[in-house]
C-alpha cells in the first residue's frame, strides 16, 4: 500500500475529506468556473470546454479541461480570456483598417 493510499484510508476512517487531492496536490473541487466574457469574431459569445476524465465515475473521478472551443466557429484555444482579448483587439484593428479604407 502506498503512502497516499494509507493517507486516504486513514482519512476515510476518520471521516476527513480532503480539500487538496493528495495525488496531485490540486484542489479537489475546482471552484465554480468563473463566467467568461467570451468574444469571438464569428459573433459567438459562448465557448465550450472540452474535458478529459480519468474514466472513473463516482468517487475518485476527476476531469480536466483540455481545451475550449468556440460554440460558433469551433476554433480551439487554451485560454478563453486571452482568446477573447485577442479577438477584441483584432476586431478593433479591422475596424480601424475599414475606417482608413473608407469602407465604413
Ligand atoms: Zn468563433
Amino acid at each position: 500500500m502506498s503512502a497516499i493510499d494509507k493517507i486516504k484510508e486513514l482519512a476515510k476512517e476518520k471521516g476527513v475529506s480532503f480539500k487538496i487531492d493528495p495525488e496531485t496536490w490540486m484542489e479537489k473541487k475546482p471552484k465554480e468556473e468563473e463566467k467568461i466574457d467570451f468574444f469571438c469574431l464569428c459573433g459567438s459569445r459562448e465557448c465550450v470546454p472540452h474535458r478529459k476524465s480519468n474514466e472513473i465515475y463516482g468517487p475518485g473521478g476527476r476531469s480536466w479541461i483540455m481545451y475550449y472551443r468556440c460554440a460558433g466557429c469551433t476554433s480551439h484555444f487554451d485560454d478563453p480570456k486571452k482568446y477573447s482579448e485577442a479577438q477584441r483587439s483584432l476586431e478593433k484593428r479591422l475596424q480601424e483598417m475599414l475606417y482608413v479604407a473608407k469602407i465604413v
